[in-house]
């Protein structure tokens, strides 16, 4: 997701071009690269490149009740400020370059890239426990059949798992007797 932003870093404060986004990314650990789509625009303020992105993918995720793989599709409006590390007329570091590595930078060759806050907007959006639809009903705790596709003969009584170890214990001394 690079943008080549040397033109725009030679125009006036002020000016704006708008680019059209497409890449491919990693965006979440373990999950594949997702296609990236939208529009970026770009401003150019006097020390700056204010980018405000409007984007989208699909990211695939596994439900955390029924396991199945399903595209996680996202949303996303990024505004993020950066920095040129090199004064473009010049190829000199530029004086607004500051270390304290909060702000974002331009690369070396001009470029702006737009992947560390699309990673960072998709982290922090993603839920702790993704779910394939708000009323997914789950797997079946006894024969492991997703309750989406079928309903299953078992009782459904839920019983803690440690119950079912004493129960199974106190079936077998039954048994013996
Ligand atoms: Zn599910
Ligand atoms: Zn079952």
């Amino acid at each position: 997701m690079l943008l080549n932003v040397s033109q725009l870093l030679l125009e006036p404060s002020g000016s704006r071009r708008e680019y059209q986004v497409e890449g491919r990314a990693g965006l979440l650990d373990g999950a594949g690269e997702s296609l990236v789509t939208g529009t970026a625009v770009l401003f150019r303020t006097d020390k700056s490149v204010w980018a405000s992105a409007s984007l989208n993918t699909d990211v695939v995720m596994e439900c955390g009740r029924c396991l199945v793989v399903f595209d996680q599709h996202v949303d996303m409006m990024i505004e993020q400020e950066f920095f040129p590390l090199l004064n473009p007329a010049t190829g000199a570091k530029a004086d607004s370059v500051d270390d304290d590595g909060e702000a974002l930078l331009l690369n070396e060759d001009h470029t702006l890239d737009l992947t560390g806050p699309v990673r960072d907007y998709v982290t922090l959006d993603m839920p702790m426990k993704p779910l394939c639809k708000p009323t997914c009903a789950g797997l079946c705790s006894k024969c492991g059949v997703s309750l989406n596709d079928e309903q299953c003969q078992c009782d459904t009584v839920t019983l803690d798992p440690r119950w079912g170890a004493l129960l199974n214990l106190a079936s077998s001394h039954i048994d013996e007797n």
